[in-house]
C-alpha cells in the first residue's frame, strides 16, 4: 500500500521525533477544526441530524479542548522520566524513554464520527506516530470533511485519511502497522484483534456492551431519571457507554417510570419528531435492526416510528424477556427496557448474562450499595446518581475491559497509550561491584538475600 509505505519512510527520517514539529502539526489541525467549525455541524446534521449543540459539545469543543490540553502538557509527556534505582545496579539512573511506535492506523465508527476518529489522531500524533485514519462508511459526510480538515492539516506521507467501507478496511487491516487503534463493534472488534496478531501489532479495542444503570429504592428518582433520560436519548441513544437497560427496585419502579416519561417529555416536548433537540437513528438498516428488536415488546412510552426518516421515538420497553432480541445484545438506539427486581441475586443474574460491559451506573443514596456493586462487578467506567459523564475528565482513562474492549485514552492516558515505554538504566563506570560476574565466589547463603537489593 503506497500511503503506508510513504509514511514507513516518513517515520525513518526522524522527523517526527522533534516534539516542536508534533506541536506545530497539532496546531494546524486545532487551526482547522477552529474555521470549519460549522461546517462539521453541518457535515454531522447532514448524516443523522444530530443537534448542533451535541455536535459542538460532544465532538468539535470536546477535541478542542483535548488538543488544547495535549498542547500544554506534551513537553512534559515527552521527557524521559526518571525513576529511582535499584540497589542492585548502584550506582545508575534509570529512565522511562517515551517512544513513537511508528506508523499508526485508527479506525472510526459513525456515532460520534468526528470525535473518534480526532481524538485518537491527536494522541498518536502527539507521540511522534504517523498516521492512517479509516473514518466510517456509514456517515460519509462527516468523513469527507475529516478528509479535508486532515489534508489541510497534515503532509500525507504524516497523516492521511483513506476513505471507504469493510473492504478498505480489511485491506488496511492487512498491512503490518505498529499500532492499530479500533473503535467500533465487538463483532468487528475481534476481526481487528485477529489481523493485528498476525503481525503481532498491538492494539487498542474501544468497544461496546450492554450497560446496566441500577437504580435501588433510595435513589432520588427524579434526578435519576432527568440524568438517565439525557444519556440515554442524546444521538438518539447511540452512544457506546448509554444505559443499556435499566435495573430498578420493584418498589419504585412505577415512580421511576412516570419520572423517565415526565423526563422525554419536560426535554423533547409532546411532539419529539418535531424536536431540533433529537437525532435520528444513522442509517435505513439501523432503523430497521431497531424496529426489530421492539416486535412483541410491551411499551410504556414511545415506540413512534417514520421510516422515511429513520425516526424512532424514545421508547421504554416494560420487563423484556431475556430470550428476546432486544435483550440478546447491544441496542445502540432510542430503546430503553425498564426491568424490576427484588434482590440484589437478580441484579447479579442479569449483569452476569453478558460480557463486561463499557459502562454501569448505580443510582443510589447508599453509601454501601454504591461501593459494593463497584467492587462486585467489572466494567469500563462508570458513574455514581449520574450517566455518561466519566468521559468528561481527562484525568480518567476511558475504555473496556473483556467484551467491552482492551486499553484506555484520553489525557496523558492517550499519550502514553502511543508511546513505547523504553526502560533504560544509565550504569556508572566509576564503580564496580565484583559480585555478578564468574567465577561466582559470593557464598550462596548471600545470594539467597539477594532479593533485597532488586
Ligand atoms: P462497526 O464495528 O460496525 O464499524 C467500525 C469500523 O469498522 C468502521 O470504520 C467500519 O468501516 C469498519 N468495519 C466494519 N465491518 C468491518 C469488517 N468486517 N472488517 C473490517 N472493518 C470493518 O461499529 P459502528 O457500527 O461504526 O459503531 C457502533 C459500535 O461501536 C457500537 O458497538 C458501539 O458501542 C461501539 N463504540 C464504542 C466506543 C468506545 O469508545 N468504546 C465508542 C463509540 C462506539
Amino acid at each position: 500500500m503506497q500511503q503506508l509505505q510513504k509514511q514507513r519512510d516518513f517515520f525513518n527520517t526522524q522527523q517526527t521525533k522533534d516534539v516542536e514539529f508534533r506541536k506545530k502539526a497539532l496546531k494546524r489541525l486545532q487551526q482547522e477544526i477552529i474555521v470549519r467549525e460549522d461546517d462539521i455541524c453541518d457535515a454531522i446534521y447532514a448524516d443523522f441530524k444530530k443537534p448542533k449543540f451535541e455536535t459542538l459539545a460532544a465532538e468539535t469543543q470536546f477535541v478542542l479542548g483535548d488538543i488544547k490540553h495535549t498542547l500544554k502538557k506534551m513537553s512534559l509527556w515527552a521527557q524521559p522520566q526518571r525513576v529511582s534505582a535499584s540497589l542492585m545496579n548502584w550506582p545508575s539512573s534509570d529512565f522511562i524513554y517515551k517512544e513513537p511506535y511508528g506508523n499508526v492506523l485508527i479506525i472510526a465508527p459513525w456515532n460520534y464520527p468526528f470525535q473518534l476518529a480526532i481524538a485518537p489522531l491527536i494522541a498518536a500524533v502527539a507521540a511522534g506516530n504517523t498516521a492512517v485514519v479509516k473514518p466510517s462508511e456509514v456517515t460519509p459526510n462527516t468523513a469527507k470533511i475529516l478528509s479535508e480538515i486532515i489534508t489541510a492539516s497534515f503532509k500525507p506521507e504524516h497523516v492521511t485519511v483513506i476513505e471507504g467501507g469493510v473492504e478498505t478496511s480489511q485491506e488496511l487491516l492487512a498491512q503490518k502497522w505498529n499500532y492499530i487503534f479500533f473503535t467500533g463493534s465487538s463483532r468487528v472488534g475481534k476481526i481487528v484483534y485477529e489481523s493485528a496478531a498476525k503481525h503481532l501489532t498491538p492494539v487498542t479495542l474501544e468497544l461496546g456492551g450492554k450497560n446496566p444503570t441500577i437504580v435501588d429504592e433510595t435513589a432520588s428518582i427524579s434526578k435519576a431519571a432527568k440524568r438517565i433520560v439525557w444519556g440515554k436519548f442524546l444521538n438518539a441513544g447511540q452512544t457506546c457507554i448509554a444505559t443499556d437497560y435499566i435495573l430498578v427496585h420493584q418498589s419504585v419502579k412505577d415512580k421511576l417510570v412516570h419520572a423517565l416519561k415526565k423526563s422525554i417529555t419536560d426535554s423533547y416536548g409532546q411532539n419529539i419528531e418535531k424536536s431540533t433537540d433529537y437525532a435520528r437513528t444513522v442509517s435505513h438498516t439501523h432503523y430497521l435492526g431497531l424496529k426489530q428488536m421492539l416486535k412483541g415488546q410491551e411499551l410504556l412510552f414511545g415506540g413512534e416510528t417514520n421510516d422515511e426518516d429513520n425516526y424512532l421515538s424514545p421508547t421504554l420497553v416494560n420487563e423484556p424477556k431475556l430470550e428476546s432480541k432486544l435483550m440478546e445484545g447491544e441496542i445502540f438506539g432510542p430503546i430503553l427496557p425498564i426491568i424490576s427486581y427484588e434482590t440484589e441475586a437478580d441484579i447479579e443474574k442479569h449483569i452476569n448474562n453478558y460480557g463486561k460491559p463499557l459502562a454501569t451506573y448505580v443510582f443510589s443514596n447508599k453509601k454501601s450499595f454504591q461501593k459494593k456493586i463497584i467492587a462486585k462487578y467489572s466494567f469500563g467506567g462508570g458513574a455514581i446518581n449520574d450517566t455518561l459523564i466519566q468521559i468528561t475528565n481527562k484525568k480518567l482513562p476511558f475504555g473496556g475491559v473483556g467484551a467491552s474492549g482492551i486499553g484506555s485514552y484520553h489525557g496523558k492516558a492517550s499519550f502514553d497509550l502511543f508511546s513505547h515505554h523504553k526502560s533504560i538504566i544509565k550504569k556508572s563506570n566509576w564503580f564496580e561491584a565484583p559480585l555478578r560476574y564468574p567465577p561466582y565466589n559470593l557464598p550462596i547463603k548471600f545470594v539467597k538475600k539477594v532479593k533485597h537489593l532488586f
